[in-house]
């Protein structure tokens, strides 16, 4: 049996402006996949798709490989060199049984607004109507009606944080060897909801989320369902098709079924829109000091919100750090500030050094970059994660009056704790700090005495009826309170969809 297989993993931040470019995708080339971690690698989606194939013997064509950094919008350029060398590598590949690719789902480029379902049409339209193809997507997928059109099934992660991206990968792979070997003729259907969420409000380990996914597995069970899935949106990029889906496939002949049960799936979604709310207390920026400072012991993490990496902010927000510095508060880190050029300074002046320094963002989106001056404590260098290669995580410590702050080379996620102990920082040695990241892991909240975030302006503020959307949809939920989805209307856009997939023939 022969697969072939790619990666296109993006989750674009179009309020970013700094573009990402080909370079930053950090492509691995066809075989070249063989010998690179991404292949066993068991966290990934990726790594589930590749262990299942291995497993079954399957002869395996990889394509392309890129999974860049969240980060701002990719030039066009960058999209379309790695859209020929897949759709090169697929006219090439022969002979297939079927196709297995990982996507995020939420990609912007500046001028395709949808690059997944691009690909997954301009693929579909080579190997034909008959020819199965099962994609692994992010659970922050931004999911249209051209990708479910192109592709046979979906499968999504399930939980946010991300805990079972290897078993989505899994999943995929399974689902793709079930079709082929069985000669299943599987569609999928969609539900859509006129809703933009946020991660940080729909939270798996919290309800409503929680008890959405425990439903989720239910209807899994369903006999005629072979998979079904929530896929909710990403909330910072600006684009017509933001939606919160429902993902359900099956075979053609069950489709009324399978319609039934996507739109039973978003009725319940819907119904709890008002309940999806913070994991842990939020406030604005100034209130969220007072409550630190009020903590009888730290330390106490504070999300900066709006300057969140992780969903593709620029890391480099200096809007904390002159809060902190101009309340005179004592006794506070900031992890982490992404600022090259300010690294490079510390790096040359070297330990101990007093160094003034232009720290922030170069374009002016909410502050000009801010001059300090602080004593160099330490530069760390060799931090790299092997299996990341995208990011050094070289960083100077500097301590600018009481705030002392990681200035690193490249911009990263600081998802847990153990990057601060590399650092040999203590946490619990001060009264805040102040991550930039949204949702706090499990590892930050039993560190904390206190977590909380602050609603603070930027790349990805969390308070989306702040946020200057011009191509969104509307009317849109939580934008506009009014807006409105029915179930019937929906219905008869499923099957229109359908209609237009064309794969298969259905009345
Ligand atoms: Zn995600």
């Amino acid at each position: 049996m022969r697969i072939l297989t790619g990666t296109m993993m993006h989750e674009t931040n179009t309020f970013n402006t700094v573009p990402t470019t080909f370079e930053d995708f950090r492509p691995v080339y066809g075989q070249d996949l063989f010998n690179h971690t991404f292949y066993e690698d068991n966290s990934e989606a990726t790594g589930g798709i590749m262990k299942v194939l291995r497993a079954e013997g399957v002869e395996i064509i990889p394509t392309l490989h890129v999974f860049p950094f969240v980060s701002g919008i990719i030039v066009d350029e960058a999209y379309q060199k790695a859209k020929e060398v897949i759709l090169e590598a697929v006219r090439n590949a022969g002979e297939l049984d079927g196709i297995c690719f990982c996507l995020h789902g939420s990609m912007y480029t500046q001028a395709v607004e949808d690059p997944e379902g691009d690909l997954m049409s301009a693929i579909r339209e080579i190997v034909g109507p008959d020819l199965p193809i099962v994609c692994a997507l992010d659970m922050h997928a931004t999911v249209t009606d051209e990708l479910i059109r192109s592709v046979n099934a979906l499968t999504v992660f399930r939980t946010a944080p991300h805990i079972d991206r290897f078993d989505t990968g899994v999943r995929a792979a399974d689902l793709l060897l079930k079709i082929i070997r069985q000669k299943l003729k599987v569609v999928t259907v969609s539900a859509k909801l006129p809703m933009i969420i946020a991660g940080e409000h729909s939270m798996t380990t919290i309800n409503p989320m929680k008890e959405l996914i425990h439903q989720l597995y239910r209807k899994n069970h369903l006999i005629h369902v072979l998979n079904a899935d929530y896929a909710v949106g990403f909330p910072w990029a600006d684009t017509p098709h933001h939606s919160v889906r429902t993902i359900v496939s099956g075979e053609v002949q069950h489709v009324e079924e399978l319609m039934e049960v996507a739109l039973d799936l978003a009725q319940q979604f819907w119904d709890r829109r008002f309940e999806f709310t913070y994991s842990f207390e939020a406030y604005p920026l100034d209130e969220a000091l007072d409550v630190a400072l009020a903590e009888p012991q730290g330390p106490v993490i504070i999300s900066d919100a709006g300057d969140n990496p992780t969903a593709g902010a620029s890391s480099d927000n200096a809007l904390v750090l002159h809060r902190l510095l101009e309340r005179k508060i004592d006794n506070a880190l900031i992890a982490v500030f992404a600022d090259r050029s300010s690294y490079e300074k510390c790096r040359e002046a070297g330990e101990g050094a007093v160094v003034n320094l232009q720290l922030g963002r170069k374009e002016p989106y909410v502050l000009e970059p801010y001059p300090v001056r602080g004593e160099v404590l330490a530069i760390k260098t060799g931090l790299s994660d092997p299996k990341r290669i995208r990011i050094s995580s070289n960083a100077a410590i500097v301590k600018i009056e009481g705030v002392t702050v990681i200035i690193a080379e490249e911009r990263m996620a600081v998802y847990d704790p153990g990057y601060l102990y590399k650092l040999e920082l203590e946490p619990k040695d001060f009264q805040i700090i102040v991550i930039k990241n949204g949702y706090q892991s499990p590892p930050y909240q039993e560190l904390a005495s206190k977590s909380l975030f602050a609603l603070t302006p930027g790349h990805t503020n969390i308070t989306l009826t702040e946020i200057e959307y011009r191509k969104a949809p509307r009317p849109i939920y939580p934008l506009d309170e009014e807006a409105e989805w029915n179930a019937d209307l929906d219905r008869e856009s499923m099957k229109i969809n359908l209609q237009l997939s064309q794969r298969y023939a259905i009345k």
